[in-house]
């Protein structure tokens, strides 16, 4: 089995995310049977807001703002891919860290659930959970696969970087 490694842009894009999030990231490259590449991690509100207008993101108050989430994209063949299976096979190797470490990591394949409260494999987990959502009547429920972030009931954030008034 091939060990992968972090590369200097993915241990930049770390800068300044949650230890607890980085030591999982950091235990998960080295399980993984799918190289992958932090994309992104922390984000000015600025960037977020370029995320919501372009329907990339679905909220303004993103965990990227205060260090407690990154995305972790796929490295196939020297390319960044995006495709669900190997996405997948990701939060797998996350879900083994995670548990590992003792830390409770939410994913935006799944957003109901918890990734290491669940059992079930990642592509069940997205299944399932259109299938929740298309009951509640949304039949476009809103995945975000490379997304994984540390849960606001155990990480409460911190003050916001920008204050209330200036997310509208
Ligand atoms: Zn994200």
């Amino acid at each position: 089995m091939p060990t992968y490694h972090l590369g200097a842009k993915s241990q930049a894009e770390l800068q300044g995310i949650h230890p607890d999030l980085v030591k999982v990231v950091e235990r998960a490259i080295q399980l993984t049977t799918q190289d992958f590449s932090v994309h992104d991690g922390l984000r000015t509100l600025d960037e977020q807001k370029r995320y919501f207008a372009s329907g990339a993101s679905k909220t303004l108050d993103s965990r990227h703002l205060t260090g407690h989430a990154v995305d972790l994209a796929a490295y196939i063949n020297g390319r960044v891919r995006w495709e669900i299976i190997p996405l997948c096979n990701i939060a797998e190797a996350m879900r083994m860290a995670a548990r590992e470490l003792k830390v409770p990591i939410r994913w935006g394949g799944c957003w109901d659930e918890l990734l290491t409260d669940s059992d079930a494999p990642p592509e069940e987990m997205i299944h399932a959970y259109q299938a929740r959502r298309a009951a509640q009547g949304q039949l476009h429920a809103f995945i975000d696969a490379p997304h994984f972030e540390l849960p606001r009931t155990e990480y409460p954030a911190p003050a916001p970087i920008a204050t209330p008034a200036t997310i509208t």
